[in-house]
């Protein structure tokens, strides 16, 4: 069995600190490839840098929409980002998009949405330029992230590449629309494998029958720890009880799924 992590995160701490061990962990439980994604500019340096020491270590470069302050002076940010861009292991743009989770306490909600959609637009811009795949975060308590994203991609977005909906979540009618997209693709996470996952589990399915070519496996390590270590850090190579909890309990073919992830990528 071949395992790619197309989404962690050994550029975050806990993990960060001891990476290089957690890589090898996660080379001895059978991943052979793994995305390191970007949230700031200087954790997209770092996915940089930890990419460049291995050549199956691979970077995605972004701005997370819960980090929109740093793009404050966001022609700065978009060209640094695009220096880093020249590394030949940077495979990706993302995570980007809109978060509106945590923004419901916060007294400048339209404000923050409004920057969230900027920064969002030129992340689209830059992946298009590049001709690159885009990473995509979105997450709400309600719809309006789910649809306003639809919606600036639909107007934006050229689809020649990848679109990967990191961790997917939100409502039934918003991953139909996202499967009948061209080279959409969906990432499922430890998440899958919670008792009271049934929800999620729905949104599997739906992907399965609809196209299962486009599902990915991801960890989003240092969270979202698939059972049985649910609530702890978690680390990249517990992908393995994702997966082996997707081939078993959902059917999910895991060769097809590394295929999907190469595909995706343009690795293939
Ligand atoms: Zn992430």
């Amino acid at each position: 069995m071949q395992l790619f992590d197309t989404h962690c995160h050994y550029n975050l701490e806990p993990l960060l600190a001891n990476w290089q061990k957690l890589w090898g962990d996660s080379q001895q439980a059978g991943i052979n490839r793994s995305l390191i994604v970007g949230t700031t500019l200087a954790s997209s340096q770092l996915a940089v840098e930890q990419a460049s020491s291995d050549e199956r270590l691979y970077a995605s470069l972004g701005i997370h929409p819960g980090h929109v302050d740093q793009a404050a002076d966001l022609e700065q940010a978009v060209s640094e980002l695009k220096k880093m861009a020249a590394n030949k292991q940077v495979i990706a743009f993302g995570e980007v998009g809109l978060d509106y989770y945590h923004l419901s306490n916060n007294l400048d909600q339209q404000a923050i949405k409004i920057e969230q959609k900027h920064l969002f637009l030129a992340m689209i811009n830059l992946a298009k330029e590049a001709n690159l795949p885009l990473i995509l975060h979105v997450r709400d308590r309600g719809e309006a992230a789910y649809f306003e994203t639809l919606e600036l991609l639909e107007k934006h977005w050229s689809f020649e590449q990848a679109i990967i909906f990191h961790c997917v979540s939100g409502p039934l009618e918003y991953v139909r629309r996202a499967l009948a997209m061209k080279n959409s693709y969906f990432g499922f996470d430890g998440n899958l494998t919670f008792k009271n996952a049934h929800y999620q589990r729905e949104i599997f399915e739906l992907v399965q029958q609809a196209d299962s070519r486009k599902i990915l496996l991801e960890t989003d390590a240092p969270y979202l720890a698939p059972e049985p270590y649910r609530g702890q850090v978690c680390e990249p190579a517990m992908i393995t009880s994702t997966a082996n909890f997707a081939g078993q309990k959902l059917g999910l073919d895991l060769n097809l799924t590394y295929q999907n992830s190469l595909r995706a990528f343009g690795l293939l």
